[in-house]
C-alpha cells in the first residue's frame, strides 16, 4: 500500500516503501529497454520540473520519466523565470499549481525549501535535491543499481567517500542503505565530515582513513567536492585531496574483488576519481544513470496513481 503524496526525503520512507519503489522500477526499467519506451499510465497528467540549481541527469531523467509514462512535462529553470525578477519560491509554486500541475519536481539550493513548499501546495511535491539535505531519488536509484548488481542490499559493505558534510547524496544514501540493512562507512577529511554523522543510522560508521573504509567493501561510492557550498575552503589543495581521498586502481584493489564503483555525477575526473577507474570494468556509473529514469518513473507512478494498477500491463506485446 503506497500512502505518500509527496517524496520529500528517504527519511520518511519505510523499508517496505523502498522495496515498493525498487520493485516497480524493475518494470519500468524493462520498458525503457524496449524500442517503444511508452506507457499511458500518466496520460493527461501534468508534471512541472522547477530547477533552481544546475542539473543534467536529474532534470533530464525526470523529463524522460514523465514523458515515457504518457504525462505532459514542462520545464522551468530559475535563470529564465520570474525568480530573477524577485518572485518568491512559494509564489512561483502557487502559480504553477494554478495551472493545474499534478506534480512539481523541485530542486533548490536551500535545505528545507522543499518541505516548506509541501505543506503549502496541494500538488505532489518531489524533492530533486535541496541544499545539503536530501536527494531521495538519487539514493533510490543507487539502491536499485546495487540491488541489480549484487542481488541484495542487506549485509553489504558500502563505503561513501568524499565531501560528506555538504552532500545530500551521502545523507540520503546513508539513511536509505542503513534502513535496508547495509553497513555504511563514511570517509572524508575531518573538515568534510558532519558532526554526528553516525546518527544517520544504526549501521553507519565514520572511518577517517580512506584505505580503512575501502578495505573489503562491496560498493565504493565516490562524491564530488561541493564547491557551490564552499567546500573547496575545507581542504589544503586539490592535489593533496586527490592523493589521500581520490579513488585510483591501487586503492580500489583493497576493496572486494567483485566490488562496484559508483558516483552520482558530475564527476571531477582526476580529483575524486581516476579516469581509469571511472571508465573501468568495476564502474556502474552509467548503469546508475539508466536506473535514474526507471526509478523516477516508479516514483511518479506511485505518487500520482497510488500504485493502483498493474504496471506489467504496460509491457504487453511489443518488444
Ligand atoms: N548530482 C548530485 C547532486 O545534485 C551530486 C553532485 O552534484 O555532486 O547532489
Amino acid at each position: 500500500m503506497w500512502t505518500h503524496r509527496h517524496l520529500l526525503g528517504v527519511e520518511s520512507l519505510s523499508a517496505a516503501d523502498i522495496d515498493a519503489v525498487l520493485d516497480r522500477a524493475e518494470t519500468w526499467h524493462a520498458l525503457c529497454r524496449r524500442t517503444e519506451k511508452k506507457s499511458t499510465v500518466l496520460k493527461g497528467r501534468t508534471i512541472i520540473n522547477v530547477f533552481f540549481e544546475a542539473s543534467t541527469r536529474t532534470r533530464t531523467s525526470f523529463e524522460a520519466a514523465g514523458k515515457r509514462l504518457g504525462a505532459d512535462v514542462v520545464n522551468v529553470s530559475s535563470s529564465g523565470s520570474s525568480v530573477t525578477k524577485g518572485e518568491t519560491l512559494l509564489d512561483t509554486a502557487k502559480n504553477l499549481e494554478a495551472m493545474r500541475a499534478d506534480a512539481l519536481v523541485v530542486r533548490h539550493a536551500s535545505s528545507g525549501a522543499i518541505d516548506f513548499l509541501a505543506s503549502r501546495i496541494r500538488a505532489s511535491i518531489i524533492n530533486a535535491g535541496d541544499g545539503a539535505h536530501e536527494h531521495p531519488t538519487q539514493a533510490l536509484l543507487d539502491a536499485f543499481t546495487i540491488r541489480r548488481s549484487k542481488g541484495r542490499l542487506e549485509g553489504l559493505v558500502v563505503a561513501i567517500c568524499g565531501d560528506i558534510a555538504h552532500s545530500r547524496v551521502a545523507r540520503s544514501n546513508a539513511i536509505l542503505l542503513g534502513r535496508k540493512g547495509a553497513m555504511v562507512r563514511l570517509t572524508a577529511p575531518r573538515t568534510m565530515l558532519p558532526a554526528h554523522a553516525e546518527t544517520l543510522g544504526p549501521t553507519v560508521r565514520v572511518m577517517p582513513r580512506f584505505e580503512d573504509a575501502v578495505r573489503d567493501a562491496d560498493v565504493v561510492m565516490m562524491l564530488r567536492i561541493q564547491n557551490e557550498r564552499l567546500a573547496g575552503a575545507m581542504m589544503s589543495t586539490t592535489r593533496e585531496y586527490s592523493r589521500t581521498y581520490g579513488l585510483g586502481p591501487v586503492a580500489l584493489a583493497k576493496a572486494k574483488p567483485d566490488a562496484i564503483v559508483m558516483h552520482p555525477g558530475p564527476i571531477n575526473r582526476g580529483v575524486e576519481l581516476d579516469p581509469h577507474v571511472a571508465d573501468g570494468n568495476k564502474s556502474v556509473i552509467l548503469d546508475q544513470v539508466e536506473a535514474g529514469v526507471a526509478v523516477r518513473m516508479a516514483v511518479l507512478d506511485l505518487l500520482l496513481t497510488g500504485g493502483n494498477h498493474t504496471p506489467s500491463d504496460a509491457l504487453s506485446s511489443r518488444p
